[in-house]
């Protein structure tokens, strides 16, 4: 396994990923996508959302609003308990969220326990704490003209409250048979205290998530099957080594506000194995908490039966970013070519920015030229997703190539000119093949 910073340089050097607002020396736990990394971000997000609402009968998209009615948050428990514990260091006036100065400490971790454990400040070395406060992740901004309490509203946390808000217009208006689920992508903001460890843990993040409604006593049944079916995203069409991923079953003092059983998928990450995302069952907790604010009747009839209930939720939530960074640790890959160290990304075919890259094997040909262009073409309309290179000469066109993940590079030569034949070289086995253009 790689570390972390070999990653992080590949990225900006490659043009994947850079720091946010950089040129104006940056924006803490902000991180911009350039044209490689929105590919492969954007590719991450497609598979998803063909797998979990595209291809199954069952579950339903939906787009929501990212600032909502405040109410939203007051109800979801939110704005009383979404928050992390924060410490201040009275010696170099640091702030710290206390329960990751040291792996024994939980979420709940006291400003006693912290002193019993004798935990030095990372930052000056000294045992000097001030007391453990809770600090309120939610980013809160003004609506309208008026800055005062009543325009006060957050960017969204979590884009889960976005699906419970609309499940009512969603059964009054598509009327699904349960169970069924809705899916959600898109930005949600958490102003964590440390944000870290490159995209792991940021500010501004985007999720993918489902709510999946069940009948009550079902719960374990579809809690199983939708673990199951993440596993088999996260392996078989993200393509994440089965060996990587590992359950954890969250105790009750670490689960959420809102959750009976939560088991985290974690990963192992350069920084160590660590969540990648969730599955959560989150009983009925939103939708009574939001017939109990709005005084709308959550309930669902069964066709059948003729019986009302609320429905119950199982919950898969994953990060695009952190799923993004496992994929770029799966593939990142150090080897030795004829005694040169060489660095790739192995990102599977249809994750990878470009399929292809096409060149000539001498820019300074026009008919070498001229014929790759034709054969960029050709492919380009067939994939899209084709990159052309004609700079440097062909060594370190294909060092390039390896290192954004392209799993083939075609090149033009003087026999292809003759016979209509190129190169065509693989890039994980370097092998090289010569195939009819025909064939590509
Ligand atoms: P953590 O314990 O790591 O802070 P969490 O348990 O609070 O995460 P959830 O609220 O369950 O996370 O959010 C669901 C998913 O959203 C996580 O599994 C993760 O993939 C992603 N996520 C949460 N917070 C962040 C963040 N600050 N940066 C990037 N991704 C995040």
């Amino acid at each position: 396994m790689t570390n972390l910073d070999n990653i992080v340089s590949l990225c900006k050097r490659r043009g994947f990923i850079f720091n946010g607002s950089e040129v104006y020396g940056g924006m803490a736990g902000t991180w911009d996508f350039g044209p490689l990394g929105v590919s492969l971000k954007r590719k991450i997000m497609q598979e998803w959302w063909h797998y979990w609402v595209e291809k199954r009968p069952d579950i339903y998209g939906v787009d929501a609003a990212i600032i909502m009615n405040p109410k939203t948050w007051e109800a979801s428990g939110h704005t009383a308990t979404f928050s992390d514990p924060l410490i201040e260091c009275k010696e170099c006036h640091q702030r710290f969220r206390a329960d990751h100065l040291d792996e024994s400490l939980s979420e709940k971790v006291t400003t006693e326990e912290i002193t019993e454990a004798d935990i030095k400040c990372p930052n000056c070395g000294k045992s000097n704490w001030g007391d453990v406060k809770q600090f309120n992740m939610m980013f809160a901004t003004h609506v309208g003209a008026t800055t005062d309490d009543k325009s006060l509203a957050y960017l969204r946390p979590e884009t889960a409250q976005g699906i419970f808000t609309n499940y009512k217009n969603v059964i009054d208006s598509i009327y699904p048979d349960l169970p069924f689920g809705l899916a959600q992508q898109g930005k949600a903001f958490r102003n964590e205290i440390s944000p870290r460890d490159f995209i792991f843990r940021t500010r501004e993040f985007e999720q993918m998530e489902i709510e999946y409604f069940v009948t009550p006593d079902t719960w374990k049944k579809h809690f199983k099957e939708l673990l199951k079916d993440c596993h088999d995203f996260l392996e078989n069409v993200i393509g994440l080594p089965r060996e990587m991923i590992h359950d954890e079953e969250v105790a009750p003092e670490d689960r959420a506000h809102y959750s009976d059983r939560t088991i985290d998928i974690e990963f192992d990450y350069p920084i160590g194995r660590e969540e990648l995302m969730g599955i959560a069952y989150r009983t009925d907790f939103d939708l009574q908490n939001i017939q109990r604010a709005s005084s709308k009747n959550m309930e669902y009839r069964d066709k059948n039966t003729g019986q009302s209930f609320i429905p119950h939720v199982i919950e898969p939530s994953f990060g695009v970013e952190r799923l993004m960074m496992a994929v770029l640790t799966a593939a990142y890959t150090e080897d030795e070519i004829d005694g040169n160290k060489r660095v790739l990304l192995k990102l599977p075919e249809h994750l990878a920015p470009y399929r292809f890259c096409v060149s000539p094997l001498l820019k300074n040909k026009p008919e070498l030229v001229e014929k790759a262009k034709e054969v960029y073409d050709i492919l380009k309309a067939k994939y899209h997703n084709v990159t052309w290179d004609d700079s440097g000469n062909i060594g370190k066109r294909y060092r390039k190539q390896d290192e954004i993940g392209t799993p083939k590079c075609v090149v033009i030569d003087f026999d292809t000119l003759n016979n209509n034949t190129v190169t065509v070289r693989d890039r994980d086995t370097t092998e090289q093949e010569r195939i009819e253009i025909t064939e590509l």
